[in-house]
């Protein structure tokens, strides 16, 4: 990374960035590429310098993986690039009016703009439930991760409460370090809340495969300490005892700033296209926001969107127009099995499978319109499909050939297909 670009004899904005997670990252390279020439502070509440997340429930648990290597880059190389850091301290109380931040230091920093990017904390089990005292697992940062990694290496069993892709990340982890791993879940099938079924189908036989056993539809009334490790009992009746428990029941954007602020919130910080929240100054990106599309707000948890709408912020900043209007993309890996999935399958009316020995293609549509696809060791397909789709040209009728390759129907622009060609022969 490059120093930020500043002329000595410009007006010096400041611009004051909270969290210090995936979006603030981005931004920060985003601002850099875009020369931005104003003064950039990054406020985050972990002691570690901005890192990748998604190692924390794959390769950091079931491999010898330190936290340092997980870091973008140092505390030192970002003050080098000249972003003034501050770890370890949390922005209390945001007033717009007065452009201040203040930290839980005391100290109040002014700004001329101000980015959220504050992500999601972990949703927790009610206490009428939890009965633990604290030794609940959870998994959000680098601290829930040591502690996780700690308490596995002593167990033999683990159980998981959650279906979702952090919590069969952790079953994957936890499976190939040779545990015994119970993953329970409230819904009829796994992944129900964030991949079709077909998609969830195959992720759950490849867990089986591994000796992971489900409890699906089970609601988990009570989870307390026993004599022997940790008791979860179940609606029906059951008790599941393990060495240790994970809680992954998904995640809750940090809004507290926000509200705090009077900033219009809707379960994530409310944002228009170009990321701004209801005051002109302030901007929020990544899992704490939320934006508009097809009439609804919504908020999406992954690297993509962190990374995007950061540079949509990142443009702005530098005098750019910048809108934000996704083609989401996400991705999980879980043993040999790499998970890709692209678009917005909610509102789909039928699906397409397409298997070829350890690879799966999922096509969701839309009145003939490819809206989603879900890949499983695919690819080569997920990354023409969002070309694809980022260019609003992926059609049905495109499908219906078995050996169909994706990459024909991609022509640099200017040589377009049309819909009749796309059918392969
Ligand atoms: C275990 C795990 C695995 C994942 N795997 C994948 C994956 O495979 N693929 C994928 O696309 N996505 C994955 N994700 C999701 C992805 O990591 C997030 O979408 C991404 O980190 C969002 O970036 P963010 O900057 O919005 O939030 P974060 O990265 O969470 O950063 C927010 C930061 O702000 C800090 N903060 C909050 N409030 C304050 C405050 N008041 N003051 C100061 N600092 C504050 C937080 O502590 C945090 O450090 C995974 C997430 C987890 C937890």
């Amino acid at each position: 990374m490059t120093e930020l670009f500043r002329p000595s004899d410009a007006p010096v904005e400041t611009l004051v960035v909270v969290g210090t997670g995936h979006a603030a990252s981005a931004l920060v390279a985003s601002l850099n590429q875009h020369r931005y020439q104003g003064r950039v502070v990054l406020v985050g509440d972990e002691k570690h310098p901005p890192y990748n997340r998604p190692p924390l429930s794959k390769k950091f648990l079931s491999e010898d993986v330190q936290p340092q290597e997980l870091y973008f880059r140092s505390e030192d190389q970002l003050a080098k690039n000249g972003v003034e850091v501050r770890l370890g301290v949390a922005a209390v109380e945001l007033n717009p009016l007065a452009h201040t931040l203040k930290l839980g230091s005391g100290d109040v920093l002014s700004y001329d703009k101000l980015v959220l990017a504050t992500g999601a904390g972990p949703r927790g089990l009610p206490r009428s439930v939890d009965e633990t005292e604290g030794n609940l697992n959870v998994l959000r940062n680098i601290a829930d991760a040591v502690r996780l990694k700690a308490e596995l290496g002593r167990a033999q069993s683990i159980a998981i409460i959650g279906a979702g892709y952090v919590g069969l990340e952790v079953a994957a982890s936890s499976a190939l370090l040779g545990k015994r791993v119970t993953v329970i879940e409230a819904a009829p099938r796994v992944l129900a809340r964030v991949a079709g079924p077909e998609l969830a189908g195959i992720v759950q036989a490849a867990h089986e495969a591994h000796g992971v056993s489900f409890r699906l539809e089970s609601m988990v009334t009570r989870v307390a300490q026993a004599a022997s490790g940790i008791d979860v009992f179940l609606a029906d009746g059951e008790r599941v005892n393990a060495g240790v428990v994970l809680c992954a029941i998904g995640a809750v954007p940090n809004v507290a700033l926000a509200e705090g602020a009077g900033l219009a919130v809707n379960r994530g910080i409310v944002t228009d296209t170009r990321c701004a929240t209801s005051d002109e100054r302030i901007f929020a990106i990544g899992d704490c926001a939320t934006f508009p599309r097809d009439g609804d707000l919504v908020q999406l948890e992954s690297v993509q969107n962190a990374s995007d709408q950061a540079d949509v912020v990142a443009r702005q900043l530098c005098g750019l127009e910048a809108e934000y209007a996704p083609v989401p993309w996400f991705w999980s890996d879980q043993y040999d099995l790499r998970l890709q999935s692209v678009g917005f399958r909610k509102g789909s009316d039928g699906s397409l499978l397409r298997s070829k020995e350890n690879s799966h293609a999922i096509w969701h549509h839309r009145d003939g319109r490819v809206v989603a696809l879900d890949t499983i060791n695919a690819s080569r397909d997920h990354m023409m499909a969002r070309k694809l789709m980022a260019r609003g040209e992926l059609h049905l009728n495109s499908l219906h050939e078995v050996e169909f390759d994706l990459s024909r129907l991609w022509a640099p622009s200017g040589q377009r297909l049309n819909a009749s060609e796309r059918v392969a022969p």
